[in-house]
């Protein structure tokens, strides 16, 4: 594979960039280039929506092919992506820091599900019901593709979030400009070869990795009738108040700060283990929905307190490509800056820290080493700011109402966690939190179930058959 790419994948071919700027990529655990992309300007991203605009409006196009023959066409991308996961899944974890094992779980494996899910879904849908109206008369009613849809990602999960948004996307008869973000721009080279293999009509997927003013741009293309982001809050409000003015559809998949509830009946041998630390430090704490508030019964307190911070400080930090490592590297110099920041603030803000809280011996990459801090205020900074690194803060509390209050005393909602012996109880905590999701002692991402945020944490869901209706519009038909 040639780490250097010189063209950018828009209406189905790969064309000259219009500008000479370029992004480069350094690897996560080495520092060192491991490739580079045109930098997409203004006039790319004209081309790219143009070209998705094109393939929408053409009335025997993609938008109005039979959906079983668009499920074919995404089953046909399932399997391009499956001859290229080892490349992806590998330079994933190059680019980001993920570990390789959860890199072949959620970006190699998830993208190919989720596209013969959305397939499957609309395979004999006819997308339209006759309803007895009101008036007599019958109704008719469909659900028609919403057109051009611009999807914009992070770095974290890149393959994974571009998915949950061309997969139903996609399937309802959309068409798509990616933008992904500038640390993880190789793999979606990987992807615009699977489009081009797959054999999508042109213009059907184009891939402009930019920066965040184009990525602003396209935000506000004319042409474009709906955006999927995922991404930090402060962005999230930018596009949603773009949006807002030109009263555009969009989904916004944002922060999160969820609280992981031990419940005083927990056993904590059986409790504290793998489960727990994907629920709370998943790919090295650059999870959205990372429960990193851990709330302790003061009951037991220190158990807790003991049992989390052996826990963490047993993890092996190392290279995200070795598959025996458990914690890799943050993704770049910029988001270890922002962790270590967090953690001079909770040791100044008089949090204690248990373990970490330093950087390992590595003679190059981002790393951190996997923190915990006890006796943390739910009102301090560490606990109410998204980190987004291997950071834990211990918060006490009295009884379940008290726990369930501080849970919910957050900006955000989106995951959360429970911990306990007793199923019941679980569920009973796990409907009083405030948020888009809860795991009960451990915290999986089911495609089939909705996943989304409340408060900051975001607008609308992704996975699921909900998924469909954020690249649809409804239209009524009376006769
Ligand atoms: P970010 O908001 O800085 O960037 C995300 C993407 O948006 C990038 O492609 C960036 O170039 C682009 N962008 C930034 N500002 C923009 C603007 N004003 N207009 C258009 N595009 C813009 O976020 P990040 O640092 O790359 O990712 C980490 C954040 O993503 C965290 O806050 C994390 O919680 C969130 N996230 C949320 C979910 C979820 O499903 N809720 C999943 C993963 C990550």
């Amino acid at each position: 594979m040639n780490p250097h790419h010189h063209a950018l994948f828009i209406g189905g071919r790969w064309v000259a960039p219009a500008s000479d700027g370029r992004i480069t990529v350094l690897g996560a655990s080495t520092e060192a280039v491991l490739g580079s992309v045109p930098d997409g300007s203004e006039k790319d991203m004209d081309a790219a929506v143009a070209a998705a605009r094109a393939a929408f409006d053409d009335p025997d196009g993609w938008a109005a092919w039979e959906p079983a023959r668009r499920a074919d066409a995404l089953y046909c991308l399932a399997e391009a992506l499956e001859r290229r996961v080892e490349d992806i899944t590998r330079v994933v974890s190059a680019q980001n820091g993920m570990t390789i094992g959860l890199a072949q779980q959620v970006e190699g494996a998830l993208p190919a599900i989720l596209l013969r899910y959305y397939a499957d879904l609309i395979r004999n849908d006819p997308g339209e019901a006759v309803r007895e109206g009101m008036l007599g008369a019958p109704v008719h009613v469909r659900r028609e593709p919403l057109g051009v849809v611009a999807a914009i990602v992070p770095w974290n999960a890149p393959q994974l979030l571009s998915a949950t948004k061309y997969a139903p996307g996609l399937a309802a008869g959309c068409t798509f400009v990616l933008k992904p973000s500038p640390e993880t721009v190789l793999d979606s080279v990987l992807f615009a070869e699977a489009v081009e293999e797959a054999g999508l009509p042109p213009g059907v997927v184009n891939v402009v990795p930019a920066g965040r003013e184009v990525g602003a741009y396209l935000v506000s293309h004319p042409h474009i009738d709906k955006v999927a982001f995922t991404g930090s809050t402060a962005a999230g409000r930018q596009i949603a108040a773009t949006c807002g003015t030109l009263l555009r559809p969009v989904t916004l998949e944002l922060g999160g700060k969820s609280a992981a509830v031990i419940l005083d009946d927990v056993d904590l041998g059986t409790a504290i283990g793998e489960p727990f630390v994907q629920a709370t430090l998943l790919a090295n704490g650059q999870a959205c929905f990372a429960s990193t508030r851990i709330l302790a019964p003061r009951s037991r307190y220190d158990e807790v307190v003991d049992a989390v911070s052996s826990l963490v400080g047993d993890l092996t930090v190392g290279d995200p490509l070795d598959p025996t490592t458990q914690i890799g590297p943050m993704a770049s110099a910029r988001q270890r800056e922002r962790v270590e920041g967090y953690i001079e603030k909770g040791r100044a803000e008089g949090a204690r820290l248990v373990v970490g809280g330093s950087r390992p011996d590595a003679e190059k990459g981002y790393y951190v080493t996997p923190t915990v801090f006890a006796d943390v205020d739910n009102a301090q900074t560490i606990a109410r700011e998204e980190i987004f690194g291997p950071v834990l803060s211990v918060i006490p509390y009295t009884d379940e109402d008290d726990a369930v209050r501080i849970a919910n005393d957050s900006e955000y909602g989106l995951g959360g966690t429970v911990w306990t012996n007793d199923d019941e109880r679980g569920m009973r905590v796990a409907r009083r939190m405030h948020t888009g999701t809860v795991g009960l002692n451990h915290y999986t991402v089911d495609p089939a179930a909705p996943f989304g945020g409340v408060k900051s944490s975001g607008l609308g869901r992704e996975f699921g058959p909900e998924a469909l209706l954020n690249y649809q519009q409804v239209k009524s038909i009376y006769t």
